[in-house]
């Protein structure tokens, strides 16, 4: 266990660090200590003070600068003895430049892992670092390492499942491409580890590649992008042994498979059937070339570096058949994907002069009808018309050019998705707990972080409505733990003050007036356009103090992790998702029995009329939950269970833009931190009582100072003592029932008059 992870921090004599400290607490008079001074490219730089005067100070950098700065401008670093803490929480200067340079030292040396006191922070090396395998997981599991590790985390999850008996979270979250989806792997291997035996952790680490391939996407941001949010729950017998497991899923980006932007990839899974299948099935499916298949030409990329495809098509089918999806299942799903690929090279013909289509009966047509089981004609009938009810009569419309396409698309997303679910049903079936459940689980959340781009839709509204909620879950834990050690200690708790995102989150749930009622709202109308949603949010809005009306369809939330400004096209037609119950009654009728399983799953869905627009015809659409109702269903679901849970958080930390190893850049690391609540843990821990020590310490380490000696020499009268006669003030510090609580650098003057003692 030779790595740079794993070796211990230089060991630094006592004196050492003591003179660091001294070096650090005379920053108010001598002046000639580290400090961070921030440069107009965003970058913070350590410089030394050499002199101030009134409000002038003059500062050395490394490399021979010397600058004169406001004082105020000057940020004051933590002596060298500190660098690369393994918690951010042993700095004695909790700034953000302190914070982002402890990290990136670490992460120089491949120490990618940090603590910020109970939230583990994992840097993405972008690169293979020697921390994983089983020498390490032996390591952590005999706590001959300490360091922070995701191992660490999942160790302390099954020893606290076992110890009080309450099932545990790994909550993991961080921007594309920051790692979470590697790091749920790297806790799944553990808890695999730990707790195998029955050969079900082989099936539960089997499904990885599966969603992987069904779910992840080559994105700009990431070579292997999830485009769904995961939850597994992983359950435990009574001897501590994998049991089961159950997943859920979040909120498939869908709209993938139809459409997808200049460089990136629709789902692997097509191309790796493209390139892996053997002939049989080639000429089974009619397959092509992925160059031949309109869906997945449009964004002239076919290929990820690194990855070959045919070779990930072989690992998917030898776990596919481990979670006990039959060949002929197999066969049936490859199927789906190939009429799928089919669909999107269907085109369409104008037939009168009312720019009315017909399907072309080419090869395309006729492969999806023949891959889904149903006749030519109905197929063609479903893509270009569409039965509407008027008073008492059926008449049946003829669809344009626009509206053919947009059907079209809609059917190859329904199936996409469907076959998804359908698949984690599968994966479930196959890892079911069944009678062996006990009731104590693990479960590792993978869930898109915040999201602000260029241009924000419905996808990132969902997105940081999630985040908002999971903040909030994420604020009571810390709240909690915080307020117990305080409570324990009998420490006045009103002094230590939370953030709250209760108002953002009101923002979106008020009934009838928040923005997920008023989106609902308004998709039911006939008439009811983004132009019109946007207005209406204006209108009824505009007197919270989280909303900020913009031009045109575009409007602001105020998020924990700053402002959005969402774009309201597309919102109504991405949160009805309409599938016309034509193409439903489509799948319904085929001799294939995975269409009519999607058909009968989406009629269920259906159940609930709940949104879709009631055209003014009398519409026939399927009327089904929007798409937010069901995703805040989904959202309260996974709270209320990961509340009844002991929650662990990793904070996946991207470095860089470029999915390149070794470049760290400050500003694009400090607004994740921002963003994922990590600086307010370090705020948090800040405004109230960070510096903790016991009565005894405290009375030993300074009691030699006293002018006077204490009458009773018990620990906490010397304590009051010293804090006497060093005048620290009242709402600095609180003494507990065992410890002396301080607010941040109180205890800085008191170890300098100690060292010069
Ligand atoms: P998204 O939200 O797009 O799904 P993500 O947060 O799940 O992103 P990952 O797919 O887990 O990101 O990671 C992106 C890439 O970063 C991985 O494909 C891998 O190359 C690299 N990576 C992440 N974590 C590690 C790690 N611990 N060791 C080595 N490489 C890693
Ligand atoms: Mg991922």
């Amino acid at each position: 266990l030779d790595s740079a992870a794993a070796a211990p921090l230089p060991s630094v004599s006592r004196s050492n660090l003591e003179r660091r400290w001294s070096d650090l607490t005379s920053f108010a008079t001598t002046k000639k200590v580290q400090s961070w001074f921030q440069f107009p490219n965003g970058n913070w730089e350590m410089g030394t003070i050499i002199s101030s005067s009134g409000t002038d100070s003059v500062i050395s950098f490394p490399e021979g600068k010397v600058l004169k700065v406001n004082s105020d401008s000057l940020i004051p670093a933590n002596p060298d003895i500190l660098d690369g803490v393994d918690d951010l929480m042993q700095l004695s200067y909790l700034n953000e430049p302190s914070v982002l340079y402890n990290l990136q030292y670490r992460y120089n040396q491949d120490m990618i892992y940090t603590k910020a006191g109970p939230v583990l922070v994992a840097v993405n090396p972008l690169k293979e670092v020697p921390l994983y395998g089983n020498d390490y997981i032996q390591a952590y599991k005999s706590k001959s390492i300490e360091s922070p590790h995701v191992y660490a985390i999942a160790d302390t999850a099954i020893r606290e499942m076992t110890r009080d008996e309450v099932n545990q979270s790994i909550i993991i979250s961080g921007e594309s491409g920051a790692g979470k989806t590697e790091t749920a792997k790297i806790a799944m291997q553990y808890l695999a580890a730990l707790g195998g035996g029955s050969g079900i952790e082989y099936e539960i680490l089997k499904t990885n590649p599966i969603l992987e391939a069904f779910g992840n996407a080559k994105t700009l941001r990431n070579d292997n992008s999830s485009r769904f949010g995961k939850l597994i729950e992983i359950h435990f017998s009574e001897t501590g042994k994998i049991s089961g497991a159950k997943i859920q899923t979040f909120l498939l980006e869908k709209s993938r498979v139809v459409q997808c932007a200049e460089g990136e990839r629709s789902y692997h899974i097509f191309y790796q059937l493209c390139a892996g299948a053997p002939r049989a099935l080639r000429e089974k499916l009619n397959l092509k070339d992925v160059g031949e298949y309109n869906y997945l030409k449009q964004s002239n990329c076919y290929c990820i570096t690194g990855v070959d495809d045919s070779a990930q098509f072989r690992i998917v089918q030898e776990a596919l058949s481990v979670v006990h999806v039959s060949k002929e299942d197999q066969e049936s799903v490859f199927a789906m994907l190939a009429a799928v690929l089919s669909l999107g090279n269907v085109s369409f013909t104008i037939i009168d002069n009312e720019n009315h289509v017909e399907a072309v009966a080419d090869e395309s047509l006729i492969n999806v009808a023949k891959l889904i089981g149903c006749d030519i004609a109905d197929l063609n009938l479903a893509l270009s018309t569409r039965k509407m009810r008027v008073g008492n009569d059926n008449i049946v419309q003829k669809l344009t050019l626009s509206q053919a396409i947009d059907t079209r698309d809609a059917l190859a997303k329904s199936v996409y998705a469907c076959l998804f679910e359908w698949l984690v049903d599968q994966i479930n079936k196959s890892l079911a707990v069944g009678k062996r459940r006990t009731g104590r689980s693990i479960s590792i959340l993978d869930i898109y972080g915040f999201e602000s781009f260029d241009r924000n839709s419905f996808e990132q509204f969902c997105i940081n409505y999630a985040n908002e909620r999971l903040q909030q879950h994420f604020n009571h834990h810390l709240f909690k733990l915080e307020q117990e050690e305080y409570i324990q200690d009998g420490i006045d708790w009103a002094k230590v003050d939370f953030d709250d995102n209760q108002d953002c989150l009101n923002l979106f749930e008020k009934k009838p007036l928040g923005l997920l009622s008023l989106l609902d709202e308004e998709s039911t109308f006939p008439n009811g356009t983004d132009f019109t949603f946007a207005d209406k949010l204006k209108q009824h809005l505009k007197s919270n103090p989280c909303f900020r009306g913009e031009r045109e369809k575009a409007f602001n939330v105020s998020h924990f992790a700053g402002e959005v400004i969402y774009d309201a096209t597309g919102f109504l037609e991405k949160n009805r998702d309409l599938l016309h119950l034509d193409s439903i009654q489509l799948l319904s009728s085929c001799s294939c029995h995975l269409p009519r399983i999607f058909a009968s799953n989406m009629l269920n869905q259906s159940e609930k009329p709940v949104v879709g627009p009631l055209h003014k015809a009398g519409g026939a659409d399927s009327q089904k939950l929007s798409v937010a109702t069901k995703f805040k269903g989904q959202l309260f679901q996974l709270i209320q269970r990961l509340e009844s849970t002991t929650s662990h958080f990793i904070r996946c930390i991207k470095p860089n833009n470029s999915q390149s190893p070794g470049s760290y850049e400050q500003g694009l690391v400090l607004q994740q931190l921002r963003c994922c609540g990590v600086l307010e843990v370090v705020r948090i821990s800040r405004s109230g009582f960070p510096t903790r020590m016991s009565h005894q310490k405290f009375a030993r380490r300074y009691g030699f100072l006293l002018m006077e000696s204490v009458a009773s020499q018990d620990p906490l009268s010397v304590s009051i003592a010293i804090l006497h006669q060093f005048n620290i003030l009242p709402e600095m510090f609180q003494v507990g029932y065992t410890k002396l609580f301080f607010r941040t650098g109180q205890i800085g003057a008191l170890e300098d008059t100690r060292n010069r003692t």
